[in-house]
Formats: structure tokens, sequence, C-alpha cells
């Protein structure tokens, strides 16, 4: 007898691991994944202006770049064409109606908080000149002279004409980020395919849309240490968020810190026990305007500020103590030390 052998494999061998593996392969189509974001950054308003898109396209990454630059040949006072060049160079000048209208709503700003937020104070900030090249500490009576025509009382608005006295000097500087930031909303409305943004231009901020996970998450920058480390967090939903800060940029003279938010009644850096203040509001250019506005107020001051434009804050001290207004306790979260 020989010994007969059949080797045959049992095709259920290769017929069960093979519908197993292109049921598997079906069905991890039909998962969805967690789409990459596009991510682009530019340099627009003198600070980074950073995109990320979760959907949406390339195109619309990029346009947004290009409404902040067009914003920012609108209302810089560094660029020679821009109207608020005009203003400045010639003391008058026809602009239109989106110029003056934010313009106009920029001096109500002014009056709703107590004269803090000023964009009139250019000739002031040119003295000081903080973080440019020739940063210093005026005269007193350099300041006082810049100071009698400055302002926001002393600028006209007679419908898009705009006119100033001699020696008054418009600067967006306070709000122009968050100005950047409404641009940047504008341009994702548009596309529906957008489902969740962040644009961040310096230190203003959009939150748009869904975040992938769930809220989104904004860190506020500890003020004694290096860019990125962060003291606090913040777990948003959809808004606008800014932070002013005296680490930003300043120069210290004789064991003096002088920084770049000025004190609109005395034309000097704005001392008042804080570090920095973040706010939360339903505009860039509101989250921005307050956030410089609430650091030359203080926080006993700010809060009814605050409260009068239904927006939060979080308030960093000297003593580095975060205090957040109401409306933020539980969206707040310490970074261990
Ligand atoms: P950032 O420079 O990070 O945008 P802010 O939003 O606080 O910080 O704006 C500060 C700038 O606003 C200054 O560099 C100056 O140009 C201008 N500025 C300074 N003090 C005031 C003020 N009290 N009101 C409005 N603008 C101001
Ligand atoms: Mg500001």
């Amino acid at each position: 007898m020989h010994d007969f052998k059949v080797s045959r494999i049992n095709p259920l061998f290769i017929i069960i691991p093979l519908s197993l593996f292109l049921v598997a392969a079906v069905l991890w189509d039909l998962v969805p994944k967690q789409q990459e974001p596009i991510e682009k950054t530019a340099f627009a308003m003198g600070s980074a202006l950073t995109v990320t898109l979760y959907g949406g396209t390339e195109e619309t990454a990029d346009q947004i770049s290009q409404q902040v630059q067009l914003l920012e040949h609108r209302i810089s006072p560094t660029v020679s064409d821009s109207y608020t060049s005009f203003i400045n160079r010639n003391l008058s000048a026809v602009t239109d109606a989106d110029y003056s209208g934010d313009l106009r709503l920029f001096m109500e700003w002014g009056a709703e908080t107590e004269g803090a937020f000023d964009l009139t104070l250019g000739a002031v900030s040119a003295l000081w000149d903080i973080g440019g090249e020739n940063e210093r500490v005026p005269s007193e009576a350099e300041i006082q002279q810049a100071m009698k025509v400055s302002g926001w009382a002393n600028l006209v608005i007679d419908g898009n004409t705009v006119r100033i006295p001699e020696g008054m000097q418009i600067d967006f500087g306070a709000v122009g980020k968050g100005m950047a930031c409404d641009e940047a909303k504008t341009v994702l409305q548009a596309d529906p395919s957008v489902s969740g943004a962040v644009v961040a231009s310096g230190g203003s901020v959009l939150l748009y849309g869904d975040s992938p996970d769930g809220a989104w998450t904004v860190g506020i920058q500890h003020p004694d240490k290096e860019i990125g480390e962060t003291i606090a967090e913040l777990q948003l939903e959809e808004g606008f968020v800014s932070t002013s800060g005296n680490y930003q940029k300043y120069f210290i003279r004789d064991g003096k810190r002088y920084c770049h938010i000025l004190s609109p009644q005395t034309g000097y850096p704005a001392e008042t026990g804080l570090k920095s203040v973040t706010v939360v509001a339903d505009s860039g250019a509101l989250s921005d305007a307050l956030s410089t506005a609430c650091f030359v107020l203080g926080y006993e001051k700010s809060l009814p500020v605050l409260e009068r434009f239904d927006a939060q804050a979080v308030f960093i001290t000297d003593e580095n103590e975060v205090i957040p207004t109401d409306g933020l306790t539980d969206a707040l979260t310490l970074q261990a030390a």
C-alpha cells in the first residue's frame, strides 16, 4: 500500500479571511476620519496671520489673507496711501462709508470705555516709539504738547470726510488685528464647506464653527515665560478672543518698565496693576478694543465696561493672579506652575 497524501487546502480558509478583510475595508472607508486641517501663515497687520481650516479649500484660506491685506491697505498708518495716512498727512480726507462708519463706532467706544480706548494717540505713541528704533522716555513738555491735540473728542467726522487737528495722528494699533478677525469671519461665512476654523492675527483670535475636539482651546500666554508657555487655558465656543499685555512690547529704563499701551489721560504707559487682559466678545474689533481699554482701566473699572458690552475677560495681575469674570469661570483651567 502506498501511503497516499493529498495536500489540499480547504477553500474556506481563504474565502472567510478574504471576505472578512473586504468587509473591514468597506467599513473602514465608511468611518468618518479626522480630516487634516488646511494651515496657512502670512504676514499682515504687523504680525503673523495664521489660518487653520477644517473643511473648506485652499482658496478660502488665501482669500482670508487677501481680505486682511486689503484691510491693512485701508487703515494702516504705515501704508502711505491708506485712508489713515491721507488723514494723518493732510488733516482731512474723504474716506468711504465703511471707514467713516468704523471710525464713528470707535469714537463711541471711546466714550463708552471712559476714554480708555482712544485711537487718536498716534502722536503720543510716536514719541515713545515703543518696540521701534527710537524708544525713549519723552520729556514732560513733549508729552503735554502731543496730548493737547490728541483725544477722540477732537476728531470730526462729517459724512465720509474725516478731519483732525494739526499734530493728531490716528492709529488703529489697538483694533486692527481684531478687525482682521472680523474680515476672516466674513470670508468663512461664504464657504459652507468650512466646518470650523481658527484665525489668529497677532494677539487676536477668531474661533469659528465647530472644533473637531468639541470646544476650542485658547491658551493665555504666561506674562513672564517664553512665548507659547501658557498661564491658563480657556475652553470656548465660537467667538473672538484678544489679549493685550505689558510683556508684548516694552522697554526698561532705570529698572522701570514702559509698555506700549498708553493711558489717554496722562500720555504715559498705563500702570493699573495688570500684566495682561484677555477679552472674549462677539466681534474681533470689540474684543481687541476692550482688551486695550481694560488694560488701561484696571480690574475694578473694567467690570462695568465689560458688562455694558456683554463681554467677558481674564485678568492677569502684577502678582500673576488669574482672575476671570463670572461668565468664564467654568471655561478656565489654570496651568500647573
Ligand atoms: P497689540 O499691539 O498687541 O495689538 P493692543 O491691541 O493693546 O496690542 O494695541 C496697542 C496699540 O494700540 C499700541 O501699540 C498703540 O499703537 C495703540 N494704543 C496705545 N494705547 C492706546 C489706547 N489707550 N487706546 C487705543 N490705542 C492705543
Ligand atoms: Mg487691543
